[in-house]
């Protein structure tokens, strides 16, 4: 795997992209326009990487379009350190962003093939404090719990009640809720069972199923 400065060019151009779009977090920005994308995707798609589109990674799943990837990581207002649950490895893309930030991450996969995928290559790219799990994400991490920052980045048809209890307080959820098309909203726990809903824009995710494959 290489990244050459072709693709570095076709990566600050993406950021360009993702400003003009409203994204205006740094940390964000920075960690997308150090992260190569066509590392996560396969040889057939390389061309296309650094356009703002998803892709499939294998098993009907999708590595999120960079704007959403982008998105989400801008809502979970993310500081050095923070102890974040993704739920969703897929590629293994997001999770990548999230540690250049410099979160502790802890990320989901059900299928056991993309859990096996985004495991040996973050490992082999240096990502050495990424926490790999194959499990149902619908139950969370409750021996890991609480975590600042919970991130879905699957459709779910509802709020997961059990995941919003694994949040510290003070602590930020995002994750899409909807059946076709989701709202993104952002869930701030604020008290022991208070917690401030936030309905944002509508994006489409790949559906938040239950059980491991
Ligand atoms: N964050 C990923 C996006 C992958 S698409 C990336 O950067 O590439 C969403 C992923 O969520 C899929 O890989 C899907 O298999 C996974 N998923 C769906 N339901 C899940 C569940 N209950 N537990 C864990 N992962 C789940």
């Amino acid at each position: 795997m290489t990244d050459s400065y072709r693709h570095k060019g076709l990566r600050k151009k993406l950021v360009e992209n993702l400003i003009e779009k409203g994204i205006t977090d740094h940390k964000v920005l920075d960690a997308i326009s150090t992260l190569p994308r066509h590392f996560f995707m396969d040889l057939a798609f390389e061309e296309k990487a650094y356009e703002d589109i998803p892709f499939p990674i294998g098993k009907e799943q999708t590595i999120s379009q960079p704007f959403t990837v982008a998105y989400q990581s801008s809502l979970l207002e993310v500081q050095k350190r923070d102890k974040i649950m993704e739920i969703g490895t897929g590629s293994g893309y997001q999770a990548a962003i999230l540690s250049l930030m410099g979160a502790r991450v802890y990320t989901i996969e059900r299928h056991e093939s993309l859990f096996n995928s985004s495991k040996t290559l973050l490992t082999s790219l240096g990502f050495n404090t990424i926490q790999f799990f194959w499990k149902d994400g619908y139950k969370g991490l409750p021996e890991y719990a609480p975590f600042d920052k919970i991130l879905v980045t699957a459709g779910a048809e509802s709020i997961p009640e059990i995941l919003l209890q694994q949040l510290k307080i003070g602590g930020i959820c995002v994750i899409p809720v909807g059946k076709k098309d989701q709202h993104m909203y952002k869930i701030t726990r604020t008290g022991e069972n208070e917690f401030k809903n936030e309905k944002l824009d509508t994006f489409r995710f790949v559906p938040f199923l239950t059980g491991k494959e």
